[in-house]
């Protein structure tokens, strides 16, 4: 539990991120959330937040796997989403962060090679099973897979097609050397009411000016502004997730031993955002009211909802 007093995060954060989504308390990997559901909630209350929207990993995030609609692992999520909802809180609600999977068959002739093709890891039916709130799916496992833009459009483009996906997570980690046209991935995003995460997490280990080899606006510093620039230029509505799995990844005015996390460093990602177009009534999350609509809406019908 927190022992020490920890203060309501300033409105330079609570502006932008009135829902904190992207919260992990649960799994059975090295990627897994190590905070209870407990401590999230009072850590959330505390800081100001209006709500926690948790996104637990399905199968392995280090290696996707199709899940059994009754298998052990729904069945694990399904108890713990129980466990959510027994919380009575309202500050807190379940989500999923799905993989996709590559599903790899030869050419029939076999003289093209391979074939990839991508699925969740997560079948109708289980997520029928596991009703969750909102859902993110992210490119997890093995990064080579992603490095044929052929490959990464036709991954991106099963979750914006899907349904219960409702948002590109950490989209463009690990590929930001692939050649594909971010503007057609926002715009694709758009049409299909799914909303693009920008990613703390993403920001802090690979983008901040301090982890580039150059202190000025270079490296994946400069590919993310771009990237940022084609969604603010499309009509793509977004969303900051915070990826949080541990105490130390809370930002609090306090330092937390061993945090990484900082309040400077939140606010500074968020003034990033702005000077690349990208304002907090982009941000689906800088408001309850707004996320709840859009996350009740289906998808086709999200683009009414985006105000223009
Ligand atoms: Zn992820
Ligand atoms: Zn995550």
């Amino acid at each position: 539990m927190v022992d020490t007093p920890i203060q309501r995060l300033p409105d330079e954060i609570l502006n932008w991120q009135s829902v904190l989504t992207h919260v992990h308390t649960f799994g059975n990997s090295k990627c897994s959330g190590q905070q209870s559901l407990d401590d999230v909630v009072d850590m959330a209350f505390r800081l100001g937040f209006r709500r926690v929207m948790l996104n637990e990993h399905t199968s392995n995030p280090e290696s996707p796997f199709q899940l059994k609609p009754y298998g052990k692992e729904v069945e694990a999520l399904n108890r713990h989403r129980n466990r959510v909802s027994s919380t009575f809180s309202t500050l807190i609600a379940f989500g999923i962060e799905c993989n996709t999977v590559p599903i790899t068959s030869a050419d029939s002739d076999g003289k093209y090679g391979v074939r990839t093709r991508f699925e969740l890891d997560v079948p109708h039916l289980a997520l029928a099973r596991l009703w969750p709130k909102y859902v993110v799916g992210s490119l997890h496992g093995d990064a080579s897979t992603y490095k044929s833009p052929h490959a990464l459009m036709a991954a991106i483009r099963m979750l914006c097609e899907h349904p219960y996906v409702d948002t590109l997570g950490h989209i463009t980690r690990y590929v930001s050397d692939v050649p594909v046209d971010w503007t057609e991935v926002a715009q694709m995003a758009a049409d299909t009411g799914t909303l693009i995460e920008l990613n703390l997490n993403q920001w802090f280990k690979e983008c901040r000016p301090e982890n580039q080899p150059k202190a000025d606006d270079s490296g994946d510093v400069k590919f993310h502004r771009q990237f940022v620039e084609a969604v603010a230029g499309s009509t793509a509505q977004t969303v900051i997730g915070a990826d949080i799995h541990n105490a130390g990844m809370w930002p609090t005015l306090e330092p937390v031993k061993g945090s990484e996390t900082s309040v400077e460093s939140v606010i500074a990602f968020h003034e990033f955002l702005a000077s690349c177009g990208i304002t907090p009534e982009r941000v689906i999350n800088s408001d309850l009211a707004r996320f709840d609509n859009w996350i009740k809406a289906t998808k086709a019908s999200r683009s009414a909802l985006i105000a223009r």
